[in-house]
């Protein structure tokens, strides 16, 4: 056998081991009735509610969404047929990058293939443009930053504590003044729900001549007035050098971009590989998240009532004894503390109940934080929680998961 081969089995037999071997359920979303998707086990197929999409704001099951996919496929086929140097730039394209960039109030914005090539991309590229970067990164940073990073051989990284202001300003104040520095962190943390402190972050960047680079993905269309993410929430966007985010998660589409100053952007365009080197988005894609994006810019109602939901969650949990993890996000995140228990619950709670959320285990989370995710979206009702409340009380013991 060859070696790698060799390798493949034994890493996956211990992945097993470990109860973190990932089974992907095969959920087949279905656009008039979501967040109930068809499911096929065992020879049966039954509807089941999931708890866990990214899709927080069902747009990508909005009929309107649809309809301007639908519409763009009729019109100007699948595929975009070219990068966007050959022949894949079309007027749609430069419509999405002009609201983006009026979206989150800068000059420009850039698509990309998705959020984590944006990240991986752009990150790369200003931190290969001079010899002597040092870059400090949030230690919850998504695992696309971290590469983005990695891809420069010249730059000096410096992980900061998670949302440790202190640790900060430590790290900053030890790197020689003179050089280039870049502070690279995200807005919502998507496995513990909590919140960076923007403005005191941009305060730190003054203070150290710093850049700034923020990945808003799990709050671009669902913070702020129109949706411009946390840093218009906070009323900081214009401090912040680049602002990422994705077509993906609140605007239900698919994609990634990032905004900034025409001049920034305009070197990230001419230099970053992972721009230059690729297809451009397809049509229907973009046509679909260009809808989307002009109907949460209108709609703070649903905005309003991801949040309403959100919290009716924590409490209905929190009432419960069930072990929710505090955060003032719209993500409800449920401490199980182990990878097959949290397996194990997962799949009980379809078998048994017909629902699913998602067990999120190494590498993801840090072992012994294993833990379920929920993200309740404007289709979930009161009564579906209440269901889901007596049906995680059925399968955790309260008594054992109790907090100490
Ligand atoms: C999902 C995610 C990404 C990647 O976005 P995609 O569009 O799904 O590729 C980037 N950053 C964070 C924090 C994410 O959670």
């Amino acid at each position: 056998m060859h070696k790698f081969l060799a390798k493949c089995d034994e890493a996956l037999a211990e992945i097993s081991a470990q109860g973190r071997y990932r089974r992907f359920v095969a959920l087949e979303k279905l656009a008039d009735r979501f967040p109930y998707y068809s499911v096929t086990m065992e020879g049966k197929t039954r509807d089941i509610l999931v708890w866990s999409a990214n899709d927080y704001l069902a747009m990508g099951t909005d009929p309107r969404v649809i309809a301007a996919a639908a519409e763009a496929a009729r019109r100007y086929g699948a595929g975009a047929g070219g990068t966007r140097n050959i022949a894949g730039s079309s007027p749609l394209h430069v419509a999405l990058e002009e609201e983006l960039a009026d979206l989150h109030g800068k000059d420009a914005a850039l698509l990309f293939t998705s959020g984590y090539v944006s990240n991986q991309a752009t990150l790369t590229a200003i931190l290969s443009s001079l010899p002597d970067w040092h870059v400090f990164s949030d230690a919850q940073n998504h695992n696309s930053m971290i590469v983005g990073i990695k891809g420069s051989r010249t730059a000096t990284v410096h992980v900061f504590r998670h949302n440790d202001m202190a640790d900060l300003e430590r790290r900053l104040a030890s790197a020689p003044a003179g050089a280039p520095k870049l502070i690279a962190f995200e807005s919502v943390y998507s496995m513990d729900g909590d919140i960076a402190p923007l403005s005191e972050i941009c305060d730190l960047a003054d203070r150290y001549n710093a850049l700034t680079y923020l990945d808003e993905v799990h709050a671009v269309g669902m913070y702020g007035a129109h949706g411009g993410g946390v840093s218009e929430q906070d009323g900081v966007a214009g401090r912040i050098t680049i602002i990422e985010g994705t077509l993906a998660k609140g605007f239900g589409c698919h994609g990634g971009y990032i905004t900034g100053d025409f001049k920034v952007l305009d070197y990230i365009r001419s230099v970053a590989a992972g721009f230059i080197f690729t297809t451009a988005l397809p049509p229907p894609t973009v046509a679909a998240a260009l809808a989307s994006i002009r109907i949460l810019k209108q709609d703070a109602a649903l905005r309003a009532r991801l949040f309403a939901g959100a919290e009716m969650l924590k409490a209905k949990f929190r009432a419960a004894n069930l072990p929710v993890m505090e955060g003032n996000s719209h993500i409800v995140p449920l401490m199980i503390g182990n990878a097959q228990k949290a397996t194990e619950v997962s799949m009980r709670l379809i078998r048994e109940f017909g629902m699913y959320a998602t067990p999120i285990n190494y590498p993801t989370v840090p072992q012994g934080t294993e833990r379920l995710r929920f993200t309740p979206g404007p289709k979930h009702t009161e009564e579906m929680m209440d269901a889901l409340v007596q049906a995680l009380l059925h399968i955790l013991q309260p008594a054992e998961t109790a907090p100490a």
